[in-house]
């Protein structure tokens, strides 16, 4: 069954404009964050990882389909071994777009959504997208956990239900205590919740929660978009939305409206948080109805 979804905004993501930017001028910027495991920061919107070993190259997220060249560039600085496995965590264009390049010789691993998504025709506004050429669609899915043995680590991939998206996924470095856990985390931003993809606020904030209770507090966590944050920056930031929540839940409470929220901008405290993808006013339309 083909499936027609509705927004397409994700395919813009994550700056309103970025798209209407000239693609070869993107440039990436690389960080080692652990022994042979990198940080990919494209265009100083999406982060991509990649890591080296024995086993060859293991690549999380692609970004834009625009920016692949540039990307496969700096990712053959790393090692000239072929992708072997490349991981979506989520659907969203803006870390699925490149699977078109990086895809080419991997084995694409995602959850299911991922795939159902990527292999149905969208439609975007009056245009109608196509699915994503087969080479570039997820051939391994998985619905809860799975554990991956690759460069002398095993990688423990966790399924995080209705937060971002429906089917985002998190994953795990042991031996060098990385989470990479794609769009559950905007660091220093509103999250974009994709509630017409099974995303909800709600289940974004437990999904936060979930990772403050079972991960160490060395962690170093590597969001979809943002700097690098750890345990204690996560612990902050998650208050800090909680706070928002409970300040657009009392206002409503006393009968203000979405529009009143704006106006008087209840939530100014947390501007800095506006100031990439979700604009304050946006946080408030995403959090309003499920409050
Ligand atoms: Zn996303």
């Amino acid at each position: 069954m083909k499936r027609i979804f509705t927004i397409f905004l994700i395919m813009l993501l994550p700056v309103a404009g970025f798209s209407q930017r000239d693609w070869s001028q993107v440039s990436v910027k690389t960080t080692e964050i652990a022994p042979d495991l990198f940080r990919l920061f494209v265009g100083d919107g999406v982060a991509v990882v990649a890591w080296v070993g024995e086993d060859g190259l293991l690549v999380i997220d692609a970004a834009y389909e625009q920016t692949a060249p540039q990307l496969m560039e700096a990712i053959e600085k790393l090692s000239d071994a072929p992708i072997r496995y490349l991981v979506n965590t989520h659907l969203h264009g803006d870390h699925t777009g490149g699977n078109v390049e990086l895809g080419r010789n991997a084995d694409i691993i995602a959850h299911p959504l991922v795939k159902e998504y990527l292999s149905s025709e969208r439609r975007q506004g009056e245009q109608t997208i196509p699915p994503f050429p087969e080479h570039a669609i997820p051939n391994i899915t998985f619905t809860d956990r799975l554990n991956l043995d690759f460069n002398g680590q095993i990688l423990e991939m966790t399924h995080l239900p209705g937060g971002h998206t429906g089917g985002d996924i998190i994953i795990w470095f042991p031996d060098s205590k990385v989470l990479v856990m794609g769009d559950l985390l905007f660091a220093g931003y509103f999250p974009f919740v994709d509630v017409n993809n099974g995303g909800h606020p709600q289940g974004f904030m437990d999904n936060l929660a979930w990772v403050l209770e079972n991960f160490p507090e060395e962690t170093t966590l590597i969001g979809g978009h943002g700097p690098v944050f750890s345990m204690q920056e996560l612990e902050a930031y998650h208050q800090d939305l909680l706070k928002t929540m409970e300040v657009v839940k009392n206002a409503r409470e006393k009968g203000m409206s979405q529009e009143e929220m704006k106006k008087e901008r209840i939530l100014k405290q947390w501007e800095e948080y506006g100031t990439f993808f979700i604009t304050e006013d946006r946080w408030i339309e995403t959090i309003y109805p499920f409050l």
